[in-house]
C-alpha cells in the first residue's frame, strides 16, 4: 500500500476522484473538487448523470445475479469504494459470489481494502492494472484463482470506456470476453453527447484540459460493442431507462449522457 501512496498525484485531477467528489464521497483532493465544480458549472445535471450510472450498475449486476444466476464478476474501472459496491449487491443475492476488481488509479488501490470485505462464503480481489493491457488482467493470480472459467462470468465495464480511445477499444473488450465461457455476460455503460450535446461537449473539454481525454459515442457506435452478443431487453438505452425502478421516476432524459446495456455471450 505504501507503494500506491507514493504514486498518488495530488496536483492533477483523476477521474475516479472527480467522480467520488461529485457523488458526495470524501476520497479526493482539492484539484479534483475544483475540476468537478468547473464541470458542474458547464453542466449542472452531472451529479444526476453520475448517480444514475452508478444505479445502472446496481440494477445490472442484481439482474445478473438474481435472474441469470451469475456468481462471478470481473469489474474493469471499479473506481473508489462507494456503498454499495458491486460485491455487496451480488453477495446480497448470493453470498458465495466471487468478484475481481480492476483499476489503474493508485488511489483506488490505496482504498481497495474496502473492496476486499467479502462475505465469508464468497471472495473478492483487486488487480492494479490498465485495461489497455488485458493480459495483465487475464494473467493475474487474482483472475486465475478467483474465476472458474467453466462457469459464466459477468464482465462489467461501467462508466469507464469513454476513457479508452478507438480504434483499439472494441478489441480490448473482446480480449476480455474471449476467455469467458458461453453464458457469460457483458454489462457496460458508455458516455454519449446524444442528449445534451453542448453541455456534455463542454464537460468533455474540461476533462481533456485536465489530461483525461474522453471519447463520446453515438447510439450505433455504443451498440457495436455488443456485436455477436445477445442483448437482453431493453437493449442499448440511456442508463436510467434500463429496467428502471421507482428511483428512476422523473429523471430527465437530458440529464443522462450515458448509454448502458447487458448482453449474453452465446
Ligand atoms: N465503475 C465505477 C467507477 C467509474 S469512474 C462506476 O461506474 O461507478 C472510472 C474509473 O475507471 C476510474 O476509477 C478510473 O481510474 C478507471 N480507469 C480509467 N481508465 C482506466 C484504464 N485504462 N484501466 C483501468 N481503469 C481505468
Amino acid at each position: 500500500m505504501d507503494d500506491a501512496r507514493d504514486r498518488i498525484d495530488t496536483t492533477t485531477a483523476h477521474s475516479a476522484r472527480v467522480y467520488d467528489y461529485i457523488l458526495g464521497g470524501k476520497d479526493h483532493y482539492l484539484v479534483d473538487a475544483e475540476a468537478g465544480d468547473a464541470m458542474c458549472r458547464h453542466w449542472p445535471a452531472l451529479p444526476v448523470h453520475m448517480r444514475e450510472n452508478r444505479r445502472f450498475m446496481h440494477r445490472a449486476v442484481r439482474y445478473l445475479a438474481r435472474e441469470q444466476g451469475v456468481r462471478q464478476f470481473l469489474d474493469i474501472g471499479t473506481g473508489l469504494p462507494t456503498a454499495p459496491n458491486l460485491h455487496e449487491v451480488v453477495q446480497e443475492v448470493a453470498p458465495e459470489s466471487h468478484v475481481v476488481y480492476v483499476d489503474n488509479d493508485p488511489i483506488v488501490l490505496a482504498h481497495a481494502r474496502a473492496l476486499l470485505l467479502s462475505s465469508p462464503q464468497g471472495a473478492t480481489a483487486y488487480v492494479d492494472a490498465d485495461m489497455n493491457d488485458p493480459d495483465a488482467i487475464l494473467d493475474s493470480p487474482q483472475f486465475r484463482s478467483l474465476l472458474d472459467l467453466d462457469e459464466p462470468v459477468g464482465l462489467t465495464i461501467i462508466g469507464m470506456l469513454h476513457f479508452i480511445a478507438p480504434p483499439g477499444d472494441q478489441d480490448l473488450v473482446r480480449r476480455l470476453l474471449d476467455p469467458l465461457p458461453s453464458g457469460s455476460f457483458l454489462a457496460l455503460t458508455i458516455g454519449t453527447a446524444d442528449f445534451a450535446p453542448e453541455e456534455v461537449g463542454r464537460v468533455a473539454e474540461e476533462y481533456a484540459q485536465q489530461n483525461m481525454p474522453m471519447t463520446l459515442r453515438d447510439l450505433p457506435t455504443a451498440t457495436s460493442f455488443f456485436d455477436g452478443l445477445e442483448l437482453v431487453e431493453p437493449g442499448v438505452v440511456q442508463v436510467h431507462k434500463w429496467r428502471p425502478g421507482p428511483e428512476q421516476d422523473g429523471v430527465d432524459d437530458r440529464a443522462i449522457a450515458m448509454y448502458g446495456a447487458v448482453a449474453r455471450k452465446p
